[in-house]
């Protein structure tokens, strides 16, 4: 049998596996968090939707910017101070070509348990790759696989930042992430008013991503949306 006393560790060591379940759930919430704004889409009745890269920049940079330059589209690019750093006159080509530029930390690493100090130098220190590179607008932030608990809410909140989520990611689907043309048949049957569409072209195995770019724009344009930066659509 059972004694009192081993229940009641169990029963903790329980609860504290639940607590930290729920925690975890918490953080990966594309709709809750804690502190500030935080925008999967944009709820809009105009057909506006927003393409979004993250990561980066890379040498595919130029021709990303190429596709879009044709296409007549301007994005948004969610950059990490690390790659800026690498490929900083690539972060200034992306600025020049009119692009929106958003912050997605300087070393891309999960931003839960840790300390206020750490969260403030990781968005600052690519803050300031961003404004050095010469980009004027808004900067607004994506927290690094989307994850976020408590100190990085309540920064961007307290520096009245929002956090810039997507409600739309064909690459995470994987059945069709090795397939341009299923991938963007499926952003084009999936997205809505306000969507935010995210894809990640700018590494090695980037290129189906890269190649889906067109097909997206072309199929959404063929239903009538419009493209639209983050902050374009927040207006
Ligand atoms: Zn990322």
């Amino acid at each position: 049998m059972i004694n009192k006393k081993t229940y009641k560790i169990v029963a903790f060591i329980l609860l504290i596996f639940m607590l930290l379940v729920g925690l975890y759930y918490l953080a990966s919430s594309k709709t809750f968090q804690f502190f500030g704004g935080i925008y999967p889409r944009i709820e809009t009745n105009e057909k506006v939707v927003a393409l979004t890269f993250d990561d980066g920049p890379s040498p595919n940079t130029d021709t990303v910017i190429a596709i879009l330059e044709k296409l007549n589209v301007k994005a948004t690019f969610f950059l990490t101070g690390n790659s800026m750093h690498h490929y900083f006159s690539e972060t200034e080509r992306i600025i020049a070509s009119g692009h929106e530029i958003g912050n997605h930390t300087y070393s891309h690493k999960r931003l839960i348990f840790r300390s206020y100090k750490t969260i403030a130098s990781e968005i600052e220190k690519t803050d300031s790759l961003i404004r050095k590179a010469g980009y004027k607008g808004d900067i607004h932030v994506r927290p690094p696989h989307a994850k976020k608990l408590l100190a990085l809410p309540y920064y961007l909140e307290q520096n009245a930042r929002k956090t810039i989520l997507w409600d739309i990611e064909p690459e995470s689907i994987e059945k069709i992430s090795d397939s341009s043309d299923l991938m963007a048949q499926y952003v084009v049957e999936h997205s809505k008013n306000g969507s935010i569409i995210l894809l990640h072209p700018m590494y090695d195995w980037g290129n189906e991503s890269i190649n889906a770019i067109e097909m997206i724009v072309n199929g959404l344009k063929n239903r009538g949306y419009e493209f639209k930066t983050v902050s374009e659509l927040l207006e």
